[in-house]
């Protein structure tokens, strides 16, 4: 995410109080179309400024600029309040909600970096604690914020990257176990080594196992070994084992007497045809 907070702009820190503004994030727009999407990142920086001039001055009046934060055309989200402060932007919900203002006008599509930082702003604050919901200004009261085009937007999840998207509902444990049944227990993993030829696909549960299976009772022959033979190397065996799978290999690191034994094991756990 590209931020600017306060400082970029030479505000001190907001003088509005603390508030926990986690329900959301409500969306609003600018009244005109300032055309910031055809000029330079500075036109943007310069409305900023003056928005909070025209928010602190004799009209509003307000103890800082109204809104928690802004996204430019350029897709750069600009620190106004913060997050966590009491806005003046969408009574009812000063206190509860996180207001975010996008820099463009009525007849204005914002562009796709303006929707990308958006969505940047909507995911570093939900790692902050505040909800998934986006609403629109006039949702909280009447006024034609944010515009028929971000309002829409907003009513068909092109903030949020999913129209279907409730975040405030996570899975049941039902539905958690119903997705670990079919990850696990449906026939769809391909078997391996020559299994594949009658039965070309597995569970991936009885894959799991019967790899599990496979290095038990490897594990359980470099034992017996170990007791047969006190000259054989185990941790040798063991690199062998793990490197490269085969007979032959494995047979080359043991002693004559024991590899044929070995080599019939290991051929039988790894279905493999012995030479
Ligand atoms: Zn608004
Ligand atoms: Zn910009």
């Amino acid at each position: 995410m590209k931020l600017e907070n306060r400082s970029v702009f030479g505000w001190p820190p907001s003088a509005a109080a603390a508030a926990p503004c986690r329900d959301g994030l409500v969306v609003h727009y600018d009244g005109s179309n300032q055309g910031l999407a055809g000029k330079g990142h500075d036109a943007c920086r310069t409305y900023w400024r003056n928005t909070r001039k025209f928010h602190m001055g004799p009209s509003r009046n307000w103890a800082d600029i109204g809104y928690s934060f802004a996204v430019c055309p350029h897709g750069v989200v600009l620190e106004g309040r913060g997050f966590g402060r009491v806005q003046a932007a969408q009574p009812g919900g000063n206190n509860t909600w996180t207001s975010v203002t996008f820099m463009s006008g009525d007849a204005e599509r914002p562009t796709a970096e303006q929707v990308a930082a958006f969505k940047e702003l909507r995911a570093w604050l939900r790692g902050k604690g505040v909800a998934g919901a986006v609403r629109g200004h006039r949702d909280f009261i009447s006024t034609s914020c944010p515009g028929s085009i971000l309002y829409g937007m907003v009513r068909d999840g092109s903030l949020t990257g999913n129209p279907q998207e409730d975040d405030d509902m996570p899975l049941s444990d039902a539905d958690l176990k119903k997705i670990r049944d079919i990850v696990w227990n449906t026939d769809t993993a391909p078997a391996p080594g020559t299994a594949a030829k009658d039965n070309p696909t597995w569970r991936h549960v009885n894959i799991l196992r019967d790899a599990y299976s496979s290095v038990q009772q490897v594990k359980a022959t470099l034992a017996q070994l170990a007791r047969q033979s006190p000259d054989v190397d185990e941790a040798e065996v063991a690199r062998l084992v793990l490197a490269d799978l085969t007979p032959e290999r494995i047979a080359a690191a043991i002693p004559a007497e024991l590899a044929g034994q070995v080599v019939d094991q290991l051929a039988v756990r790894l279905n493999t045809p012995k030479e």
